[in-house]
């Protein structure tokens, strides 16, 4: 990171080319032309005037360029809400402008050196250093109804931050604090964009319309008030008696909706859902509910900002066959049940963890890191067939799921992903550790063994002195 005694901030005066007054006469560089982000030194103030797309846009590239994603960026003029949430701060002069970067840098000098900025930890280290947490705001055309400015700042434009930071919420880096709104989501497509609709309970058609509805006495006819009107006053049009007086000839009916389309009258419509992206109609009841928390990092993600964690590294491992662990478990279940019925159809289980990542990281630094364990990735990968499937359960655990593989060729898998050990020894001895067990199932298990069981029991073979988890 930078050194603090070259810190300056520089301003940058958009769509004005006077600096602001106590602006002026600090010494700083005052630039007209927003400078390479590269090429900041201790942070900038943007002097914005009317139109805020440039700076918006240059707020965005700092951010997204790793080696500036942290510096301070300040605002001075009038920016509106919408800009001054995504940046630092709105100032009135460069004393203070000086005095909100210094604090900053000083939250920055307690990351850790040398760590790669990725978008992650740059989001990570940027709630860190700032204290702060990401509110949504509403963006009506979004999928979710929210988003989250903040964290879109840190990602390429065609990258969803709701994915991250569900991703990040998997893995307890962020935390909700507050639950900022609820949304229900189509079942089909996940997207929040629904019109909920009231139809015919009958007949399901929209075309309803509501009616002040009347009921006679004399014959018990309900029917739209406009039908009893005559020349002569009100009259039954089914049994023609007057109605005079109500409460004695007739009253309002309970029913006040009438179908356009089968003509029957109704007291409540029903509702239904209707997914305006891709018209799936469904009950209200059968939507996905989804909580829009206000996110802040958790104990866990704030260690991990303060070490450079180790997590993502371990997400390599993740471009297998991967599926989500419960999907993973699932797959083992319906396989179990296969050799109930079909004892010849063996499958196997192979699982991998990995022991001494955090070691390597302190020595080797992350980027070599990702380089051994990408090398260990590719060669697995190399391994393994299309119709193998992988998970990950513990962060540095693997499983490699077999389908139709015998103790023979889990063997022999076996073998090969231990010459992995060897194939990933460095020139200076580093070499990945890992811990294996594996497992073929031949259809004599108990009845109620299922896959989250037979995956703990494989589990606790695998050299516990080593666990990590
Ligand atoms: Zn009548
Ligand atoms: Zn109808
Ligand atoms: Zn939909």
């Amino acid at each position: 990171m930078l050194d603090r005694s070259t810190t300056k901030l520089t301003l940058v005066t958009f769509g004005s080319q006077e600096p602001l007054r106590g602006f002026e006469t600090m010494s700083m560089d005052i630039k007209v032309e927003p400078p390479e982000p590269t090429s900041l030194d201790g942070g900038c103030i943007l002097q914005v005037k009317d139109d805020e797309t440039a700076a918006a846009a240059y707020l965005q590239r700092v951010r997204a360029t790793p080696t500036s994603s942290l510096l301070p960026v300040l605002l001075a003029g009038a920016p509106s809400r919408e800009l001054a949430e995504r940046a630092d701060a709105v100032v009135g002069d460069a004393h203070e402008a000086r005095e909100l970067a210094e604090r900053i840098w000083q939250a920055i000098a307690e990351l850790p050196e040398g760590r790669d900025m990725d978008e992650e930890y740059g989001l990570l280290a940027y709630l860190y250093t700032r204290k702060t947490a990401l509110t949504p705001i509403k963006a009506p055309c979004s999928p979710l109804f929210y988003t989250y400015p903040l964290a879109a700042l840190f990602l390429k434009p065609e990258e969803d931050p709701n994915e991250l930071l569900l991703q990040l919420q998997h893995r307890s880096l962020l935390m909700p604090v507050r639950l900022f709104d609820r949304v229900r989501l189509c079942p089909e497509c996940g997207k929040a964009q629904i019109n909920y609709v009231d139809v015919c309970p009958t007949c399901s058609s929209i075309d309803i319309a509501k009616h002040p509805f009347l009921h006679c006495f004399t014959c018990g006819n309900v029917a739209p008030q406009e039908s009893f009107i005559s020349a002569s006053g009100l009259q039954c049009p089914n049994c023609r008696a007057r109605l005079r007086h109500i409460g004695t000839d007739y009253d309002r009916a309970l029913e006040s909706y009438q179908c356009n389309a089968c003509g029957l009258s109704f007291i409540e419509p029903d509702v239904v859902a209707r997914c305006m992206a891709c018209d799936l109609t469904s009950k209200p009841e059968s939507l996905d509910v989804r909580a829009i928390p206000v996110l802040a990092l958790s104990d866990k993600g704030r260690t991990a900002v303060r070490t450079g964690g180790v997590e993502d590294v371990y997400a390599l491992l993740d471009r297998l066959n991967y599926t989500h662990p419960k999907m993973f478990e699932e797959h083992i279940n319906w396989m179990l049940r296969m050799l109930k019925r079909y004892p010849d159809a063996p499958f196997s289980l192979i699982g991998i963890r990995l022991c001494n990542v955090p070691e390597i990281v302190d020595r080797l630094g992350r980027q070599q890191t990702y380089q051994l364990l990408e090398t260990f990735a590719e060669r697995l990968r190399q391994l393994v067939r299309s119709t193998d499937i992988a998970t990950r359960t513990a962060l540095d655990t693997i499983w490699l799921l077999l389908p139709r593989t015998d103790t023979e060729g889990c063997d022999t898998l076996h073998s090969r992903i231990l010459a992995l050990g060897e194939a990933t020894v460095r020139a200076d001895g580093m070499r990945l550790e890992f811990d294996t067990v594996s497992h073929t199932e031949s259809g004599t298990r108990s009845d109620g063994d299922d896959a989250t069981l037979l995956l703990a029991q494989l589990s606790s073979r695998m050299g516990e002195d080593h666990q990590r988890a």
